[in-house]
């Protein structure tokens, strides 16, 4: 076997690996993600085994913003390429922690992040004036932690 053969048959053996855990060990919110999949049109494409979809405005969704459910991931198309760009890292750091954390992930991970990310775009001056950063808490900051360790990629 040559070195391009067995680099592919690694990349298919974590990706055929990624899906399997998210099936079975992330389900809960592997499912949600399914289910979400024909609402959130726009461009899709692969990354490191998730299913990105760059999703065009949402009427009915009055914060757009990335999320992450098992192994799909969704990004705001209106956002710049460079904020594009970087997000998808801290939401595959999230799909790391769905990899880790499996059923525990909506209640530990996906509830606080919410509940987080709507504070937080509320209140972003006081924040910013006091120094905290969005992803200066758990579970956000151990999302890019996660991110940039398994893809080798910067979340920001
Ligand atoms: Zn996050």
């Amino acid at each position: 076997m040559c070195m391009k053969n067995g680099k592919r048959a690694g990349k298919f053996i974590r990706g055929a690996l990624f899906a399997l855990m998210q099936w079975t060990w992330g389900l809960p919110q592997n499912l949600v993600g399914a289910a979400l999949l024909p609402l959130f049109r726009g461009r899709r494409f692969r990354y490191h085994g998730a299913l990105v979809t760059v999703y065009r405005g949402m009427r009915k969704l009055t914060d757009n913003s990335g999320f992450s459910l098992g192994s799909f991931i969704f990004i705001p198309e209106a956002w710049s390429d460079h904020d594009k760009e970087h997000v998808v890292v801290h939401e595959y750091g999230h799909s790391v922690q769905s990899l880790i954390l499996g059923p525990l992930y909506l209640p530990v991970v996906a509830l606080p992040s919410v509940i987080w990310s709507r504070r937080y775009t509320k209140r972003w001056k006081t924040y910013r004036a006091r120094g905290i950063g969005y992803t200066d808490r758990f579970p956000e900051n151990d999302a890019d932690r996660l991110g940039e360790a398994v893809t080798g990629e910067k979340p920001y």
